[in-house]
């Protein structure tokens, strides 16, 4: 039984590391011509409501991509810029942000004609939710599991390939499990983008994630980390993301666009990264 929604953390810190690489790294793939497979295998539902009773609840956006909206000046011409200009279409009013976007919408507010995205989600109501914003866009919903489902349709035709992997490691075993279903699916597409985010937690639950991918046998894996100035005593305290076959220049890019935000006024977040394995 899922019991995880992520209308309680939407825009928090945390999305805003996933979504700001998701979105960079897709961007520096777009460089080249040749259509990219977009998969999602834990998508959720693609729209939220900042102002709606459950992220209310938990109020995590407004240290996280309301602070961001609010240094926006600040952030013009620079990386952040497409997920700006789809939160400003999004929010015309311009005072805080009501509507933000899930990881589907962030992938589908850059795709090019020549680019696909399959979303996966295996809860029945966000399933639903996702389906009904996916009638207007071009995104093919699959309400199952994501990592089998990821397993089921690589290698995909297109040449090259981007996948994001957001499970809400509701299950300790969850993140043993990422590693194997990422080692089968590098297997059968060595040159795709690969972005795993994880909770880093203060419990150091996490840590068997990086650890396992280390010694996995998959190479080129850069890994990335925000660590909460002013983190809880429990639950999470940072944010983490593994990027397999990073576009070349990636880590100085996300680097050179999380850095003006993660001030006191921002994110009030430490930035750490350095390749896992490297080339
Ligand atoms: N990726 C979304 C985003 O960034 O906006 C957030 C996803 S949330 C962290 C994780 C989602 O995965 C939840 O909506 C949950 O219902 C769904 N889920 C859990 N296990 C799953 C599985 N095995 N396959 C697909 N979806 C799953």
């Amino acid at each position: 039984m899922l019991s995880y929604l992520h209308q309680f953390h939407a825009g928090n810190f945390a999305d805003v590391h996933k979504h700001g690489a998701l979105t960079l790294a897709l961007t520096m793939m777009q460089a080249k011509a040749s259509p990219i497979a977009g998969f999602d295998t834990h998508a959720g539902s693609a729209l939220y409501d900042l102002t709606g009773e459950r992220a209310g609840k938990t109020g995590e956006a407004k240290a996280g991509i309301q602070r961001v909206w609010a240094l926006r000046d600040q952030l013009e011409d620079s990386d952040w810029s497409p997920m700006l200009d789809e939160l400003a279409r999004l929010n015309p009013g311009g005072g805080p942000l009501v509507r933000y976007p899930g990881s589907p919408a962030w992938f589908s507010s850059v795709q090019r004609d020549q680019d696909t995205l399959t979303a996966f989600e295996l809860h029945s109501t966000e399933s639903s939710r996702l389906q009904h914003w996916a009638r207007q866009h071009r995104v093919v919903v699959r309400n199952g599991d994501g990592l089998q489902g990821l397993l089921g349709v690589l290698p995909p035709k297109a040449p090259r390939l981007l996948v994001l992997i957001d499970p809400s490691y509701e299950i300790k075993t969850e993140y043993a499990q990422v590693c194997r279903i990422l080692k089968q699916a590098w297997a059968r597409c060595r040159h795709g983008v690969f972005l795993i985010w994880y909770p880093v937690l203060a419990s150091g639950q996490h840590e068997v994630l990086p650890a396992q991918l280390e010694s996995s046998g998959i190479t080129k894996i850069w890994h990335s980390e925000l660590h909460l100035q002013q983190p809880p005593e429990r639950g999470m305290t940072g944010s983490g993301m593994l990027v397999v076959n990073p576009p070349w220049g990636f880590g100085d890019r996300l680097d050179a666009m999380l850095r003006p935000v993660l001030g006191s006024e921002g994110l009030n977040a430490r930035h750490q990264q350095s390749w896992l394995v490297p080339e």
